[in-house]
């Protein structure tokens, strides 16, 4: 039994709600948590008295839920938030205009993006994130390493996936010529990354997926090889699919079948894989993902944003998928606030599907347990003990949440406010509702400065 004060403990007390998200769907009030070597070790509450820590956080005024967990995004792209070419354009031409921009992209610019939504999303109670990194112009072949140096330093838990586009304009695809690769350099690479970063440990901060975009830029004998070499190496899979009736026109005209067969075909329908969007499935398909195990990533605002469609969330969790929340690509939502992330799921599907398809909780436990399923972990995403410590604390007397009734129901209904404290794998990444482990204006002005000269805008925005 380690010692009580050791300096490795920490103990969060008094917590007004304590949101467990366990199978029992646990709220405890007055309540604790005490965390040891970077895992839950205890939660309680009255009459139980807590236990002793070598540090201790009041939770007087907190809600704490487990911390929000991200199940797709591309962090290059904060640097092309409301691009303005493209703010009006559906997915194909938001990427026909992007693409060139994109084409710009390294390490610098990279390393300064990713810095910038990872400490959005932390500041938005996230504490692990997947990043989907697909455009990798000539010569910039290390713009996954710059992403990874970037979570290590500021302490966000980390599912990056390598991704590929092998398929240009020259050969019938959508993206140029200048942002694809050669289908042996990309294998190569993938095994590269995962021999480098990735870590297949208990309570890892560090796990590496493979993730060609999509059906309409990378070939099916890419799609194929990378799922063979996922499952030579124990990692998981990712892409884009079934988001836009063009991608099924796309393959429908391309192959004679349609996204989903693409994929199945390729041998990738099964636990390991995750997929982005997932809104034009049929009955059918919706079966043979859930009876598969397959994730979805529900990515509500970049689909409200392009107008690409609502996923059908309520059939898919029927079914049998783990469905989590994604922010997306910050070109396309154009945000990385996981918690309005989770808002927006609860009411684009009220909205579709009605008031009682999606319960506050529900909404909840995908930005969190199920989002965790989907990236393959069964250590994160519930309060519990022997999980690790991931925590995300919110100050209810911000003003988004005065007058409310019941604390969690405050998080999805009310305005989505900035996380008061943020604990990864033990750590206080986020107190007072600032970032620790680094400074954000420096992160900011860079990430502005390396905007403005990708995008070719030359009026600065001043920054205080
Ligand atoms: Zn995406």
């Amino acid at each position: 039994m380690p010692a009580a004060t050791d300096s490795a403990s920490l103990l969060i007390r008094d917590i007004h709600t304590l949101v467990l998200m366990d199978a029992r769907d646990t709220v405890l009030h007055g309540a604790w948590v005490r965390i040891e070597d970077g895992a839950i070790q205890q939660t309680g509450a009255p009459p139980q008295r807590p236990p002793k820590a070598g540090r201790v956080i009041s939770g007087r005024h907190a809600v704490a839920i487990p911390g929000l967990v991200n199940t797709h995004h591309h962090l290059y792209q904060t640097l092309t938030r409301a691009y303005a070419p493209a703010a009006d354009a559906g997915l194909f031409d938001w990427l026909r205009t992007l693409y060139p921009v994109w084409a710009r992209l390294d390490e610098e610019s990279v390393y300064a993006a990713a810095l910038a939504g990872m400490a959005e999303l932390l500041l938005s109670g996230c504490t692990t994130t997947s990043d989907h990194h697909y455009v990798f112009p000539r010569g910039q072949g290390r713009l996954i390493d710059a992403e990874i140096e970037a979570a290590r330093r500021i302490g966000i838990r980390f599912h990056p996936t390598r991704g590929s586009m092998s398929v240009g304009r020259s050969q019938g695809g959508l993206p140029p010529d200048s942002v694809v690769e050669g289908e042996d350099r990309i294998l190569a690479d993938c095994e590269r990354v995962i021999r480098k970063y990735h870590d297949p440990a208990p309570g890892s901060m560090l796990r590496v997926g493979l993730a060609p975009c999509s059906p309409f830029s990378v070939s099916p004998r890419l799609l194929a090889e990378t799922a063979d070499l996922a499952g030579r190496n124990g990692v998981r899979l990712h892409t884009h699919l079934a988001e836009t009736r063009d991608e099924e026109a796309y393959c429908l005209r391309h192959f004679g079948k349609r996204p989903l067969e693409v994929l199945e075909d390729a041998g990738w329908l099964g636990r390991d894989t995750w997929v982005a969007h997932g809104i034009y499935f049929n009955r059918a398909e919706i079966a043979r993902l859930g009876r598969a195990g397959v994730g979805i990533a529900h990515c509500p605002t970049a689909n409200m944003r392009l107008g690409s469609g609502c996923a059908p969330v309520p059939r898919l969790r029927r079914a049998g998928c783990p469905v989590g929340l994604g922010v997306d690509g910050s070109a396309s939502n154009d945000s990385s606030h996981m918690l309005a992330e989770a808002r927006q799921a609860l009411l684009v599907q009220r909205l579709a599907h009605g008031a009682s398809s999606l319960r506050v909780r529900d909404a909840l436990r995908m930005a969190t347990v199920e989002g965790a399923r989907c990236l393959g972990r069964d250590d994160l995403g519930s309060l519990e003990p022997g999980k690790r410590a991931d925590l995300a604390l919110f100050d209810l007397r911000d003003i988004g949440y005065s007058g409310a009734g019941d604390a969690l129901s405050a998080l999805l209904l009310c305005a989505p406010m900035r996380v008061s404290t943020l604990i990864v794998n033990g750590r206080v990444v986020v107190e007072g509702g600032e970032l620790r482990t680094l400074g954000l204006n420096a992160i900011l002005t860079r990430h502005g400065r390396l905007a403005r000269q990708l995008a070719g805008q030359p009026r600065a925005h001043a920054r205080g």
